[in-house]
């Protein structure tokens, strides 16, 4: 078992996992963290998911059953999806049967990588 720490999202784990290898998928960007970018002068691309942004920044409502519009786009927002930079998953591809020699498959995405933190 081996510690390790994920270079884009931060998170640590441990692989294997008992008897389980363990897969890393950095969670997509929350509601916080798209609009700290935002204030910090990064767009997404897409210019719903920004306005988005923009407009859960505003009012939020007191009564979850009339939701302000801050509330609506934060509750958008918080299922896009949205990747955040050098996104890592360690997943691999599944491969069709092959020569022994080619190499193992590599991750989906390795993204910023992830660090070997502990034995
Ligand atoms: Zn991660």
């Amino acid at each position: 078992m081996a510690v390790y720490k994920c270079n884009a999202c931060g998170g640590t784990f441990t692989d294997p996992q008992g008897a389980f290898r363990y897969f890393h998928v950095c969670p997509p960007l929350s509601v916080n963290e798209l609009i700290a970018l935002h204030d910090a002068g990064q767009s997404t691309g897409d210019p719903l998911l920004d306005a988005d942004i923009l407009m859960a920044k505003g009012p939020k409502s007191a009564d979850p059953l009339q939701p302000s519009q801050a509330d609506q786009a934060a509750a958008r927002l918080a299922v896009a999806g949205v990747k955040r930079a050098g996104h890592v998953n360690t997943n691999v591809t599944p491969a069709p049967p092959r020569a022994k020699d080619d190499p193992q498959p590599g991750p989906l995405s390795a993204g910023a990588g992830v660090t070997q933190i502990g034995a």
